[in-house]
């Protein structure tokens, strides 16, 4: 399918068109149109396939801005990739508006406590980080979150970000879609052997 046979909000349409983009890429093709449905979606393909971009288009998609509560969690293993993919958001959600944040180690708390307060729909971050803006500084505010999305989840696992993930995790709202993108065949069945084996149980605000 194209771009504009899947649903896409307009004005994120243009976003996409003003950025370059032109046709989705394999991985767009088979996976834009499940996330945005909402279902829980594991991808996996080689990096530099389109993964990351269509993290960024499908959080704009999924985002209600009459709304300024965080909607949206991206988690990656990197402040380089996290940064990346708040940028992609603010690039093809400029249109609608879409405010995005990266909370990331090395970056000013206060920075990110004054951008958490003024409102975002979409956070992109580092696990230490966002647990810790969510657990011991509770600037963010997660009630409104309905997709947590881990990008290089295998990457992620693998670096030893399991339990900031699983503090995170227990943090968020019972009803969330949660989707996996990953490089690697062989972490990625690990990934889905550890997330739905022994995630823990999620608690209520
Ligand atoms: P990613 O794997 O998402 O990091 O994307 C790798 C590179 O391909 C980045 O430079 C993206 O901007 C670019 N890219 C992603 N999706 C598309 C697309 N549908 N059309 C053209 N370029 C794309």
């Amino acid at each position: 399918a194209a771009f504009d046979e899947m649903g896409l909000a307009d004005d994120l349409l243009r976003g996409i068109y003003a950025y370059g983009y032109e046709k989705p890429s394999a991985i767009q093709q088979r996976a834009v149109m499940p996330i945005i449905q909402g279902r829980d979606v594991i991808a996996q393909a080689q990096s530099g396939t389109g993964k990351s971009s269509m993290i960024a288009l499908t959080a704009c998609q999924m985002v209600n801005t009459a709304s300024r509560e965080v909607q949206v969690l991206i988690l990656s293993p990197t402040r380089e990739l996290a940064s990346q993919t708040e940028k992609a958001i603010l690039a093809v959600g400029g249109f609608l508006n879409i405010q995005a944040h990266a909370c990331i180690g090395g970056k000013s708390v206060g920075e990110d406590s004054r951008k958490l307060e003024y409102g975002v729909h979409v956070v992109s971050g580092t696990p230490g980080r966002v647990a810790d803006m969510i657990v011991n500084r509770k600037k963010l505010r997660t009630r409104a979150i309905k997709m947590l999305v881990l990008d290089e989840s295998d990457e992620m696992l693998s670096r030893g970000f399991k339990d900031q993930i699983y503090e995170i995790y227990r943090c968020l709202p019972p009803e969330l879609q949660v989707d996996w993108l990953t490089n690697k065949m062989r972490e990625y069945n690990f990934t889905v052997s550890a997330m739905h084996g022994d995630m823990p149980q999620k608690e209520r605000e």
